[in-house]
């Protein structure tokens, strides 16, 4: 949730531009690999009015029917990339990267709003899952703004091809215990979901589902999605913390798992001092 004063447009599509150049310096977004949104909306019931106008910088507008409805959703504004459109680049040309798409009444369909640099034909093809997890999350905390971001960072989904680590509670007790702030971070640990095609409804469903209960879920085989109700860039650091901490599992499977890691006291050390509350260790 964020208070007044609202960012700006601009000042979201240069947080969505650095977020994106991040998870490629991070080799979490290799060619046009990853996608990523942002989605705001007024609070008429609370008061709390953030108007946007997209025609600024995304003065060309269609209609497209949404992946599904979202009918509490009228009058939202959603930032999204383009399909094929590499992260890297958001930050250099925005405008020519994302598409804003604002919620009609009814909630099935919407209008779209690109530039006349845009570079794609359509919203990336995981749009169905970033919707989805917007709407899940906006009407489960009631929160005004709410960012998600899918990357494929390199370590996190190696691990997730070895079958011991597609078990959430061994896959969380082995990533969160190298570093003191995995925990901080990620106290509801990292969720897991099986492969499933790119795009499809089970996908879909499996994120909605995992991220009630995570911030961050693996996509076996593929990648992550994260979110946050803060910032695109505070989805981009759980993208971070997750993949350092695979980064470490990584390292130690290759010298034979000499290292033994936080204990699980020093950990609840560490959640005592700073009233983490988890269930993993
Ligand atoms: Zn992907």
């Amino acid at each position: 949730m964020l208070e007044a004063p609202y960012p700006e447009l601009d000042d979201l599509l240069k947080m969505m531009g650095e977020a994106g150049r991040h998870l490629a310096e991070i080799e979490a977004s290799e060619g046009a690999a990853g996608n990523i949104s942002v989605c705001l909306r007024s609070r008429k019931d609370t008061g709390t009015v953030w108007h946007m106008e997209p025609r600024t910088r995304f003065p060309l507008i269609s209609e497209i029917e949404l992946p599904q409805p979202v009918p509490e959703l009228a009058g939202a504004t959603f930032i999204v990339s383009g399909s094929g459109r590499r992260l890297r680049e958001i930050i250099d040309e925005p405008a020519a990267n994302l598409a804003c798409i604002v919620v009609d009444e009814g909630g099935k369909t919407g209008k779209l709003y690109t530039s006349y640099q845009r570079r794609f034909e359509r919203v990336t093809s995981e749009f169905n899952s970033h919707l989805a997890v917007h709407y899940d999350q906006m009407m489960a905390t009631g929160t005004n703004f709410h960012a998600v971001v899918h990357a494929q960072p390199l370590h996190i989904t190696y691990l997730s091809h070895i079958p011991r680590y597609q078990d959430e509670q061994y896959l969380n007790t082995h990533l969160l215990r190298w570093q003191p702030e995995t925990i901080i971070n990620l106290p509801e640990g990292i969720g897991f979901i099986p492969f499933e095609v790119p795009g499809s409804s089970a996908l879909m469903a499996g994120n909605v589902a995992a991220l009630r209960k995570h911030r961050i879920v693996i996509w076996s085989k593929h990648g992550v999605m994260a979110r946050s109700d803060i910032s695109i860039k505070r989805a981009a650091d759980r993208v971070e913390y997750a993949e350092t901490a695979a980064k470490y599992e990584y390292l130690n499977l290759g010298v034979n798992e000499i290292g033994t890691g936080l204990s699980r006291d020093e950990i609840l050390a560490i959640c005592k001092t700073f009233s983490i509350k988890q269930n993993i260790f």
